[in-house]
């Protein structure tokens, strides 16, 4: 089950000329949803092609290599997973060909259910081609009966978990394009026009980049279809409360997306702010704040906004380590968060200092960055958090480490301030949040609260 982690981003575009090219631009403003792999499929009305690889997107793509992948409809997707072994044979999208229809299918999300349908159709039968929770879906509609909407209704009622889709399908020399979020509405998925087709992407952020009109995000539950009759929606049958990932907007979401109808950007920094307020009630007042950059820093300006706390950058990331460079060798593996970011020495030395992060998951990070800083001269660290501790994995597409791996899921707030060497440290609560946001849904914070919407079966 752990296996089948990934955390994605997914993009459609009907009718646009040069399609391949704007999914191009599509995936690479969805980057930060996956750098392990990319992929695009093409239908030009006749066949499908295709090009998918490992690396990031222009890794993938080369200068010149989507001139070969012709046609006015796309999809594509940008792929991060933890799965050992044979990575290549999983990258998306999946492409297959059956009887009646042309096909090709990407997914941001986890089916919960993905193991035991796998074995069921296995046992009727089914030869799979990889080790994807994906291909069930694929081989659900296959062996359905009915319209390619029928087939698609059953095979979704069938899945259960998190799944934010964009499916094309070529029937009777007829190209239509899918964009599906599942009942819970884990993941984000916005639609919208671009001249005279439609566009489809995972984040608002991608839109931006193309010249892209939103419409909206789709419903928890919703299917938009794109095709000659212009955009048409209808519901998957499975009514259950919604529950949109909390985290999406803590962490994983780009902050100049809309993501469940709220600037991500914005969020964050009333997070911080609501750290601020904790702190100015306490009588806490440090010298300065600063963000982990570079997710930690709307939720750092936030807070100075609120206290009046000077705001410093503290750290400067470098921005082109790319995973396999940090990756291959413990040797190199070690030098990691040093690597990436360097202390701006002038500025901390002395100082108390309040370090906001979006989350702790392993401990390891803060505790690096609490020794640069500490290097650097700081004189206090009073780490904050604008999360609650993360406490349990996410099985619905967020790659998140098992349990034992979790700090927060083993040891107390002031264990965990002595590991990370922080002088005090604080997370927010998971109500106080909620409070404090009014979200428009109810949501997803299985890993804050273990409270899993969707039935997990391992
Ligand atoms: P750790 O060293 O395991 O405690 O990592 C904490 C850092 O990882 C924080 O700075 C987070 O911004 C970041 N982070 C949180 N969740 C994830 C995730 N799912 N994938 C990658 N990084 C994450």
């Amino acid at each position: 089950m752990r296996e089948l982690k990934e955390k994605c981003g997914v993009i459609a575009a009907w009718n646009i000329p040069e399609a391949a090219h704007i999914t191009y631009l599509g995936l690479f403003a969805l980057q930060h949803r996956g750098q392990e792999g990319a992929g695009i499929i093409v239908d030009d009305g006749q066949k499908m092609n295709g090009v998918r690889g490992q690396g990031l997107v222009n890794q993938v793509f080369p200068k010149g290599s989507l001139t070969e992948l012709k046609g006015d409809y796309a999809i594509g997707h940008v792929r991060y997973s933890t799965a050992g072994g044979s990575v290549a044979r999983n990258l998306q999208p999946l492409w297959v060909e059956s009887l009646n229809f042309e096909i090709s299918i990407a997914h941001n999300g986890n089916l919960t259910n993905a193991t035991t349908l796998r074995r069921q159709l296995e046992s009727e039968g089914s030869v799979f081609q990889t080790s994807s929770d994906t291909e069930v879906i694929l081989h659900l509609i296959s062996k359905s009966k009915g319209s390619f909407e029928e087939r698609l209704k059953t095979a979704l009622t069938a899945v259960e978990g998190a799944y934010s889709l964009t499916i094309m399908v070529r029937e009777n020399q007829k190209t239509r394009v899918f964009a599906v979020k599942d009942p819970y509405g884990f993941r984000p998925l916005v639609v919208g026009s671009l001249g005279s087709g439609f566009f489809a992407a995972s984040e608002s952020c991608a839109f931006d980049l193309v010249g892209a009109q939103v419409l909206r995000e789709l419903a928890p539950g919703e299917v938009i279809e794109f095709s000659s009759e212009g955009m048409n929606s209808w519901f998957l049958p499975k009514k259950v409360k919604p529950a949109p990932c909390v985290f999406e907007w803590m962490y994983f979401s780009r902050p100049d997306s809309i993501v469940f109808g709220d600037s991500v950007y914005e969020v964050r920094k009333r997070l911080g702010k609501l750290l601020a307020q904790k702190d100015m009630n306490d009588g806490f007042r440090p010298d300065l704040v600063m963000g982990v950059p570079d997710s930690g820093i709307p939720a750092a300006i936030g807070y100075a906004q609120e206290s009046g706390v000077p705001f410093e950058l503290g750290l400067i990331r470098n921005h082109y380590i790319g995973r396999t460079f940090i990756e291959p060798h413990q040797s190199i593996r070690d030098f990691g968060v040093k690597i990436k970011q360097n202390p701006l020495k002038e500025s901390l030395r002395g100082k108390r200092v309040v370090v906001v992060d979006d989350s702790i998951v392993r401990g390891t990070t803060s505790k690096k960055i609490n020794q640069i800083l500490k290097d650097a001269g700081v004189s206090e660290i009073h780490m904050r958090i604008s999360a609650p501790p993360t406490v349990s994995p996410c099985y619905y597409g967020i790659d998140t480490p098992q349990e034992s791996e979790l700090i927060g899921a083993n040891k107390s707030i002031e264990q965990i301030r002595e590991f990370v060497i922080a002088d005090s440290l604080k997370y927010l609560k998971m109500d106080e949040i909620f409070d404090y946001l009014k979200p428009k849904t109810s949501m997803c914070d299985a890993c804050f609260t273990k409270n899993y919407p969707a039935p997990i079966q391992i």
